[in-house]
C-alpha cells in the first residue's frame, strides 16, 4: 500500500512550546508515570514525544523514531489519519456526550454496534462498551457471573486464568493477569480467580518434550483445575490467544483445540482476551480465528479505535446476550460506556481497516514479509533462541546458549540492555523479561519493515557484543 494513500494528516504544526529540559523538569515535578520507577526516571528524564505520522514518532529534540510497537500495540491504522481526526471533530460538534443508561441511545453507538456485528464472527451480535481493556475484563467478570446466575447456577464463580497472562491493571484485570510483580503489590485481590501454567514452550517445556505434547499437557492443567474445584463451581476460562505483554508467546498448535474441548466438556465459558490480537494483528480480524477456536466472550480495546481515543468493549455470544436481555436489569455501566466521540472514531477506524484492506494486507503481504525478514536476520544468531509470531507481531527469545535452550540467568537485565540499544538507535522495541517484542502499525511498508529489522539487528548485535 502506497504511503501517499496512508499519509492522511499533513505534517501539522506541533502544539508544543517548551524545550526538552523544561518539559522534563515539569514532568518530574508533577507527573507519575504508569509502570515506572519514578525516582530513577526523574533523574534520567523521559523522552518527550511531540508528534507522529504513519509509523514514525518525533521527540522534542527533533529525532525521528520508528515505532515498532504501534504505541502500546494499539495504533493499528498508523498515526495521523485525517479521517479519524475529522470523525472526532464532527462528533464533538454534533453530540459531544450523552450516556446510554436511562432509555437513551445515539447514532454513533448504534452504528458502531452494527458494524462490529458485521465484522465479528457470527455468534457475536451484541457489544457492551467501556473505556479500556482492563475495564473490558472487569465487564467480562460481571457478565460471566450474571450469566450463570440467570441460568440458576450461581455457584459457578471461579474464573481460571494463566500465569504470565496480562489482562489489565484494575484490581480485577490485575488479579486475572498472572504477573507476579503486580500481584506482589496487591494485598487484596478479587476472589475466585485462580491460575494454571502458561503454554510457553521455549521457557518451560522439559528438554525431551515436543511442542505438541507440551501444548496438550498445559491445556490439561485446565481440566485438572476444573476437577479440583468442581465443574459446578467453574464459570470461565480466560486467555489471550497469544500472550502479548507476557512476551509474545504463541502456544503450540495442540493447545487451543484442547482448551476448547475441555471448556465445552465441563460447561465452562471460554473468554478470548483480544485486546492486542483483535483488529488485524495476526492477519485475521480476531486472533482466536488464527488458532481456530470459538470463544463465548471477547474483550476488545486498543485496535478498536487504533488508540486515537480510549474505548473498550466486550463482544457477547448470542446465547449469553439472550440471557442478559431476558432476565431484567444488568447492574453494570460506566459514564462513558459507548461514548459518542469514541464510537465515531471507532467507526472511522474500522472502516479504514476494512475498506483499505489493511487486515488482508497483513495476512498476505506485510505479515509474511515481516516474519520472513525477522527469521532471516536472527536464525542462528548467537543470542537469539527463537523467533515466533504471525502477521505483524513477533517475539524474539534472548538466550545465553540458543541451541541448548539455555536462558540468561539475568534475562530481564539483558532485555533492558537491548531495549536501551534500540531506544538509542531510534527504534521502539519492547523488552518483556528476556523476550524482545515487536508489533508495528499494520500499515507499515516493506521499506519500514526493513528499517525495523535492521535496527533490531544492530541493537541485538550490540547487546551480544556487550555481553562479551
Ligand atoms: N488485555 C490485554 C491482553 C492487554 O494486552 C491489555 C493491555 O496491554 C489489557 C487487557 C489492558 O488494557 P488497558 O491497558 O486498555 O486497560
Amino acid at each position: 500500500m502506497a504511503r501517499a494513500k496512508l499519509a492522511g494528516l499533513p505534517q501539522a504544526a506541533t502544539t508544543h512550546t517548551r524545550g526538552t529540559a523544561e518539559y522534563r523538569a515539569l514532568d518530574a515535578a508533577h507527573h507519575l508515570h504508569p509502570f515506572s520507577d519514578m525516582g530513577t526516571l526523574n533523574q534520567i528524564g523521559s523522552r518527550v514525544i511531540v508528534k507522529a505520522n504513519g509509523v514514525y514518532l518525533w521527540d522534542s529534540d527533533g529525532n525521528r523514531i520508528i515505532d515498532g510497537m504501534a504505541g502500546l500495540w494499539c495504533v493499528n491504522v498508523g498515526y495521523g489519519r485525517q479521517e479519524l481526526a475529522d470523525a472526532a471533530y464532527r462528533q464533538m460538534r454534533e453530540l459531544s456526550y450523552y450516556n446510554t443508561f436511562f432509555k437513551t441511545t445515539h447514532p454513533p453507538v448504534i452504528e458502531l454496534s452494527a458494524l462490529l456485528a458485521d465484522l465479528a464472527p457470527e455468534p457475536f451480535n451484541h457489544f457492551f462498551y467501556c473505556n479500556s481493556g482492563s475495564e473490558g475484563n472487569d465487564t467480562v467478570l460481571r457478565i460471566v457471573h450474571r450469566y450463570w446466575a440467570t441460568q440458576g447456577r450461581p455457584d459457578k464463580k471461579y474464573v481460571i486464568s494463566r500465569r504470565n497472562a496480562y489482562h489489565g491493571s484494575t484490581i480485577a484485570g490485575a488479579t486475572l493477569g498472572g504477573m507476579d510483580y503486580m500481584h506482589e503489590q496487591m494485598p487484596a485481590k478479587v476472589d475466585h480467580i485462580v491460575h494454571i501454567g502458561q503454554p510457553y514452550f521455549y521457557g518451560e517445556a522439559p528438554a525431551d518434550m515436543t511442542p505438541e505434547a507440551f501444548g496438550l499437557a498445559r491445556a490439561r492443567e485446565l481440566e485438572a483445575k476444573i476437577l479440583e474445584l468442581g465443574a459446578e463451581n467453574v464459570a470461565a476460562f480466560i486467555g489471550e490467544p497469544f500472550q502479548g505483554a507476557g512476551g509474545v508467546i504463541f502456544p503450540p498448535s495442540s493447545y487451543w483445540p484442547e482448551i476448547e474441548r475441555i471448556c465445552r466438556k465441563y460447561d465452562v465459558l471460554l473468554v478470548a482476551d483480544e485486546v492486542i490480537g483483535g483488529f488485524g494483528r495476526t492477519g485475521e480480524w480476531f486472533a482466536h480465528r488464527y488458532f481456530g477456536v470459538s470463544p463465548d466472550l471477547m474483550t476488545l480495546a486498543k485496535g478498536l479505535t487504533s488508540g486515537y481515543v480510549p474505548m473498550g468493549a466486550v463482544a457477547i455470544h448470542d446465547r449469553i446476550a439472550r440471557a442478559l436481555i431476558d432476565n431484567g436489569e444488568f447492574n453494570h455501566g460506566l459514564t462513558y460506556s459507548g461514548h459518542p466521540v469514541a464510537a465515531a472514531v471507532a467507526i472511522a477506524n474500522l472502516k479504514l481497516l476494512r475498506d483499505e484492506g489493511i487486515v488482508e494486507r497483513v495476512r498476505h503481504e506485510a505479515g509474511p514479509y515481516f516474519q520472513r525478514c525477522l527469521r532471516e536476520a536472527f536464525d542462528g544468531h548467537p543470542i537469539v533462541g527463537e523467533v515466533v509470531g504471525a502477521g505483524l507481531v513477533a517475539g524474539l527469545q534472548l538466550a545465553e546458549d540458543p541451541r541448548a535452550r539455555k536462558r540468561f540467568a539475568d534475562g530481564a537485565e539483558v532485555g533492558l540492555l537491548c531495549r536501551d540499544f534500540c531506544f538509542n538507535g531510534n527504534l521502539i522495541m519492547r523488552a518483556t523479561g528476556d523476550r524482545m517484542v515487536l508489533s508495528p502499525p499494520l500499515v507499515v511498508t516493506h521499506d519500514e519493515i526493513d528499517e525495523i529489522v535492521a535496527k533490531a539487528k544492530t541493537a541485538i548485535d550490540a547487546t551480544a557484543k556487550q555481553l562479551g
